[in-house]
């Protein structure tokens, strides 16, 4: 298993989109139902479908991700929670409450900010030089790719979900 870390778009939502194909509504996980979806299109395709295609290529981001990055699978990010229990697990708790517990996991919006600020604060914590050499540099190279998809979701105020 492994896990990656999307931030969707909201060119639909912006009118920035071609119509989709069947009407869609956006559920409580950000993801987009059809309404209704148990039907069959005129061209014989089923919604969830149709829908999956249209977002392909609906706006400039590839299916509709603002962000889309591959994490770590279930060993790096073990040893990533590993290493910031190690180093300080009360001063990185914003982090650590934010690992996925499961794929689909979301972060929400209020837990963007505290989670930032703990990684920007990771990328230069001399403590990590007590760990391993490789990982401490894990650590390091993790804490920098989710402080900088983080960024984005603060900018944007956007929910942040781990695939
Ligand atoms: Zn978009």
């Amino acid at each position: 298993m492994s896990y990656s870390i999307v931030i969707h778009c909201r060119c639909w939502e912006a009118g920035l989109t071609p119509p989709p194909p069947t009407p869609v509504h956006r559920d409580d996980d950000d993801l987009f139902s059809p309404l209704p979806d148990d039907h069959f299109l005129e061209d014989g395709r089923r919604p969830f479908i149709a829908v999956d295609e249209w977002k392909e290529t609906a706006c400039a981001h590839k299916h509709m991700y603002l962000v889309h990055e591959w994490v770590a699978n279930t060993s790096g990010m073990s040893s990533y929670r590993w290493a910031l229990e190690q180093v300080d697990p009360v001063g990185y708790a914003p982090v650590l409450q934010v690992l996925p517990r499961f794929n689909d996991d979301i972060i929400e919006v209020e837990e963007v900010p505290p989670a930032l600020a703990a990684l920007r604060y990771a990328l230069t914590d001399p403590r990590f030089d007590a760990l391993d050499a490789d990982d401490a540099s894990y650590a390091r190279h993790l804490s920098k790719l989710l402080e900088g998809v983080f960024a984005v979701a603060e900018k944007t105020g956007e929910r942040v979900h781990w695939l």
